[in-house]
C-alpha cells in the first residue's frame, strides 16, 4: 500500500527502537505541545463544551446500540438518491468491491482522500495488483506515499516529519531543482498544489473515506483542511466511498454536535475550512456515479462486547495521541498499526487478532489524559485495563499451567501474598532495609542488579524507610 504496512512487533521492542531517535522525538514534542495548546483554547471558548461532551457519547451510544437499524435505513436513503451500497465483511471483501469497480470504469489511476479506512484493509496495494496507481491528495498522506512511510497519526500522517526533510523529499520526488524549493510552508503546498493540480483535472475515479454519514438522508460527510477532499469528491465522474459501519449518524440534528466536537479536538478550530457533503447522485453535477462501502472488518465483534463497544464511538479526532505521554515520544510508527496512540492501542487489538496487537494495550501509563480530551467520553483506561486482562488471559491459556512461571505473573502473585498478610509485609520491610543497604544513595535505590536492574535503568526507587510510618506510630509518634 501507499505509505508502506506498519511492520508487526512488540510494542516493547518498536518503542524501544523509536526512542532512539532524538529527532523524531524532537519533532513530536513540537508538534503535539503546538496542538494541544491550541485545542485547550478552542474548547475553553464553548461554555457548553462538557454538555455537548455528553450529547456526543450519547448519540453515538444509541447509535451503535442500534446499528444494524441505522445501516438499514442508511443504505434505503443512498438507494433512493440514486448511489449504490455494498457491504463488505472484512479487508478481502471490500478491497475485491473497489477493484471491480474501478476496473469497470478503465481508469488505470484513482485520487483519494481521507485514506485511513482504506489504509486498513490495504486498499492501495489492492489497486497496484491490479495495475491502478491510487494517488494520495491530501498533503501529509502524499508526503508519507512519496517517502513510503506508513502514517503515524491519524490527523497528521506526516507529523514525524519537519519541514527540511519534506523539502528532501519534495526535491527527490518532483523532480525539482534545490533553487526552486525552500522550506517555508507556503513553499511547500504550492510544490504539492502544482503536483495535484493536473491529477484532479484528469482523474475519473475518485475514492474517499467519510467522517460521518446521516442515515435520514444517505448524505455522506468529509471534513478536511486543504480543499483536496472537495475536488476529489466532486470532479470524477465515479466515486468510491469506503466507510467504517461505526461512522453512521442517525439525523442531521446529531451532525450539530458533531461538527462542533470534532473541528475543535482535531485542529482546533471552530469549524472545518472544508465541510463536504454529498447526497447520491445528481444529473449533470458532480460524480454521475457514487458507490458506497460500508466496511465490518472486526467491527461486529467488537460490537458484541458491551464493555468495549465505546470504541466504536470514536470520531478520530486524533486528541488522545496529542496528549498521550507515551505516543508523544515513540511516535505512531511503534504501535504498528494505521491506528495508533491510546485510540489505536484499544481498537487494533480489537480488529486484528495477533499477539503483537495485544501487547498494544500495555502501551500506556494509565494517566487518563486521553478520556480527559476525548470529546466523546470514551473511557479509554477501563478499555485498556479490560484489553490487558484479556491478553494476560489469552497468554495463560496458550501456556496452559506454565503460566504460573511467567514472571510478572509470579511477582503478582508473591506481591498479592504479601499484601494480604500483616505479619507478612512487615518482615518483607525489614529484610527490604537490610538488602538495600549497598544500593542507597541519598534516599534513593539507583541501580539494582541482574533482572532488577530493567526497573531502575530509567528511574530511582524510593528506598524503604529506616523507620515507617506504623512503627513511628507504635512507638508514640513522636517526632522530636
Ligand atoms: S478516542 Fe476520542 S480522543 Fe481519541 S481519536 Fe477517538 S474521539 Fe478522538
Amino acid at each position: 500500500m501507499s505509505g508502506g504496512t506498519p511492520r508487526a512487533r512488540p510494542f516493547e521492542r518498536a518503542a524501544h527502537e523509536a526512542l532512539q531517535d532524538v529527532q523524531l522525538r524532537r519533532n513530536l514534542a513540537k508538534a503535539t505541545s503546538a496542538i494541544r495548546e491550541k485545542r485547550a483554547l478552542a474548547t475553553g471558548e464553548l461554555p457548553d463544551w462538557q454538555a455537548l461532551r455528553e450529547a456526543g457519547r450519547a448519540i453515538k451510544a444509541h447509535t451503535v446500540a442500534n446499528l444494524d437499524h441505522y445501516l438499514m435505513r442508511l443504505e434505503q436513503s443512498v438507494l433512493a438518491r440514486g448511489g449504490q451500497v455494498h457491504w463488505a465483511r472484512d479487508a478481502a471483501e471490500a478491497n475485491s468491491i473497489v477493484q471491480t469497480l474501478v476496473t469497470a470504469t478503465g481508469a488505470r489511476e484513482a485520487i483519494k482522500v481521507k485514506s485511513l479506512t482504506t489504509d486498513e484493509i490495504g486498499l492501495n496495494d489492492a489497486l497496484a495488483s491490479i495495475g491502478v496507481h491510487a494517488l494520495e491528495t491530501d498533503l501529509a498522506e502524499l508526503i508519507v506515499q512519496l517517502a513510503h512511510e506508513p502514517s503515524s497519526h491519524i490527523l497528521v500522517p506526516a507529523i514525524h516529519k519537519n519541514r527540511s526533510e519534506i523539502r528532501e523529499l519534495f526535491l527527490r520526488s518532483m523532480g525539482l531543482k534545490a533553487s526552486e524549493l525552500s522550506d517555508a510552508p507556503s513553499d511547500l503546498a504550492a510544490a504539492a498544489r502544482r503536483f495535484l493540480r493536473g491529477k484532479f483535472l484528469s482523474a475519473t475515479v475518485g475514492i474517499s473515506g467519510a467522517n460521518f454519514a446521516v442515515a435520514d438522508t444517505g448524505a455522506v460527510c468529509v471534513v478536511e483542511s486543504e480543499g483536496n477532499g472537495r475536488m476529489c469528491t466532486t470532479l470524477p465522474q465515479t466515486l468510491i466511498t469506503v466507510m467504517g459501519i461505526e461512522k453512521v449518524v442517525p439525523s442531521w440534528r446529531a451532525m450539530e454536535v458533531f461538527l462542533q466536537l470534532l473541528p475543535r479536538s482535531s485542529t482546533a478550530e471552530r469549524m472545518n475550512p472544508y465541510t463536504s457533503f454529498w447526497t447520491g447522485v445528481r444529473h449533470g453535477d458532480g460524480p454521475q456515479a457514487f458507490h458506497l462501502v460500508l466496511l465490518d472488518n472486526g467491527r461486529s465483534d467488537v460490537l458484541a462486547s458491551e464493555d468495549r463497544r465505546q470504541t466504536l464511538y470514536c470520531i478520530r479526532c486524533s486528541a488522545c495521541l496529542n496528549t498521550c505521554p507515551v505516543y508523544a515520544r515513540v511516535g505512531g510508527h511503534a504501535y504498528g498499526s494505521h491506528y495508533p496512540g491510546p485510540i489505536g492501542a484499544i481498537l487494533t487489538p480489537q480488529l486484528v487478532d495477533t499477539p503483537e496487537a495485544d501487547t498494544l494495550p500495555f502501551a500506556s501509563t494509565l494517566c487518563g489524559a486521553c478520556y480527559e480530551v476525548c470529546p466523546v467520553k470514551i473511557d479509554i483506561p477501563s478499555v485498556l485495563l479490560d484489553l490487558r486482562h484479556r491478553a494476560v488471559e489469552r497468554r495463560r491459556l496458550h501456556r496452559g499451567r506454565l503460566a504460573a512461571l511467567d514472571t510478572e505473573d509470579g511477582a503478582m502473585r508473591l506481591a498479592a501474598g504479601i499484601f494480604a498478610q500483616p505479619h507478612r509485609y512487615r518482615w518483607v520491610q525489614r529484610w527490604a532495609r537490610l538488602v538495600q543497604r549497598p544500593f542507597v544513595k541519598d534516599g534513593y535505590v539507583e541501580r539494582l542488579p541482574g533482572y532488577l536492574g530493567g526497573w531502575t535503568r530509567t528511574r530511582d526507587l524510593p528506598a524503604v524507610a529506616g523507620t515507617t510510618f506504623r512503627e513511628w506510630w507504635l512507638e508514640g509518634g513522636d517526632d522530636g
